[in-house]
């Protein structure tokens, strides 16, 4: 038998590098395994980084990490085809210590990430593929990669193995996810310079803004686009389901540019230009899509395990929070000798009570309700934009003229009925 470790992580994305992290912190003997070139090389994100999640990691990281921009202002965009209807918060608390969140652009951020789990003793071992687990007696004993001899051993196998775990999937912990419990995000990250980013989204130097876009962004169909700053580069990308692409027969490249030349973001972006394309999935499909994460000598985190929450845009704190989880679980399994399924499900039960799970279970109806009923995309938004410039336009007409106006174009009883409904359910959905 080759080597052994204490545990093999496979993928060194935010849910990896962090169990690899607590887990050699924690004196184990643990082997990183990266497909990439590094880590980052293949990650895609938005991206917003989350602080709370990250410092339960490495407190104080910010003053090292190599981040984009603390956010101050977070907007939200409910697009029409020439309007929009903007609402946000901007908190200059979040412009100081110890911030909210920050933008970051992965493939600097997971590689300085990756080498802090160095430094607490994790091997990493980039260009890697992990082809499959090593089972025996129904017991996961290592893993197969692509390399000569490559078969490596440990106690406990982590799967972060990220959106589409095919290694789950060979150890039938989930089926092959349908087209409506993933969303393809497509996103170009364009350089500008960094005054002109200040002066263009109103915000002092080292301040950052994210816009989310809704409706007519992604032309009604469920999903949302963004548009990030960062330091002296933008991020804009959109995300729809699978299944929203099939059906409306949209190619994803054909939605960014929609996006970028829509009239209320196109202005934001002129001058600059596109220096990295990216697409990747996204596992929306929620709590009820979730499949086994818990096995003999073996546990999944993050993407692998379907833990985002769509609804807020949240993923890598999901994952860092489920990496180190399952850390603590398997060092106190390592101390009892016992990698058994049931000493593991103690990640498992940690990680439900955890906001991960308490957020899982919130949402666990909302992308599925959301993609059943398309009107809140396709008819709602329109409708507020109708009503906002019918309200805000200064024509002589009084504005109970004007209500009655808006009230009328909701339609007939039975449609307003409707619309009640409707949002009665979205309050149910996500309340
Ligand atoms: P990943 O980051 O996908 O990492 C998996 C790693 O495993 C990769 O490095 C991959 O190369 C490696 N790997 C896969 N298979 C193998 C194998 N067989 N052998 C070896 N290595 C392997 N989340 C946020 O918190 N904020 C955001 O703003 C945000 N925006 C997003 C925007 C977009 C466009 C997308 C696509 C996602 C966004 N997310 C966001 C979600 C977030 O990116 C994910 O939830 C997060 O990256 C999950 O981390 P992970 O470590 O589980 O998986």
């Amino acid at each position: 038998m080759s080597e052994k470790f204490d545990a093999i992580v496979v993928g060194a994305g935010p849910a990896g590098i962090s169990c690899a992290f607590e887990l050699a912190k924690g004196g184990a003997n643990v082997l990183l395994l990266e497909r990439g070139e590094y880590p980052g090389s293949k990650n895609v994100m938005g991206g917003v980084l989350y602080r709370k999640m990250m410092e339960d990691i490495i407190p104080d990281f910010h003053k090292e990490a190599p981040l984009e921009r603390p956010i101050v202002e977070q907007r939200f965009m409910m697009m029409d085809k020439e309007s929009a209807v903007t609402f946000g918060y901007k908190g200059l608390e979040w412009a100081q210590e110890p911030y909210n969140n920050f933008t970051v652009l992965r493939a600097k951020f997971d590689q300085w990430f990756a080498g802090k789990a160095v430094e607490q003793g994790a091997l990493l071992v980039n260009e890697t593929v992990v082809l499959e687990c090593i089972v025996e007696d129904g017991k996961v004993i290592g893993v197969r990669t692509d390399r000569p001899n490559g078969e490596v051993y440990a106690d406990v196998v982590v799967l972060a193995d990220g959106v589409n775990s095919l290694l789950g999937k060979s150890l039938g912990f989930h089926k092959e996810y349908r087209p409506d419990e993933v969303a393809l995000a497509t996103m170009e990250i364009i350089k500008l310079d960094s005054k002109t980013i200040e002066e263009r989204f109103n915000l002092e130097k080292n301040q950052g803004c994210t816009i989310e876009l809704f409706g007519d962004a992604t032309k009604g169909i469920l999903g949302t686009g963004f548009l990030y700053t960062n330091k002296d580069t933008l991020s804009i990308g959109v995300g729809t389901l699978l299944s929203g692409l099939i059906e409306h027969k949209i190619r994803p490249y054909e939605l960014l540019e929609y996006v970028k030349n829509h009239p209320m973001v196109r202005p934001y972006l002129a001058g600059g230009e596109p220096v990295e394309y990216l697409a990747h999935l996204i596992p929306e499909g929620g709590l009820k899509s979730m499949g086994r994460i818990v096995g003999n000598g073996v546990v999944v985190v993050g993407d692998a395990a379907q833990l985002v929450n769509a609804i807020h845009r949240e993923g890598s704190n999901l994952a860092m929070t489920s990496g180190r989880l399952a850390a603590e679980t398997i060092l106190s399994a390592k101390e009892q000798g016992d990698f058994s399924e049931t000493t593991l499900d103690q990640y498992r039960i940690n990680l439900m009570k955890s906001f991960v799970g308490q957020d899982m279970k919130k949402y666990k109806d909302s992308t599925h309700h959301f993609n059943k009923f398309p009107q809140y995309f396709d008819q709602y938004i329109p409708m507020v934009n109708r009503a906002a410039s019918q309200m805000f336009t200064v024509d002589g007409k009084s504005k109970w003229e004007k209500q009655k106006k808006i009230w009328k174009d909701l339609g007939s009883p039975k449609e307003k009925l409707k619309l009640a409904r409707d949002a009665y359910r979205a309050w149910k959905v996500m309340k």
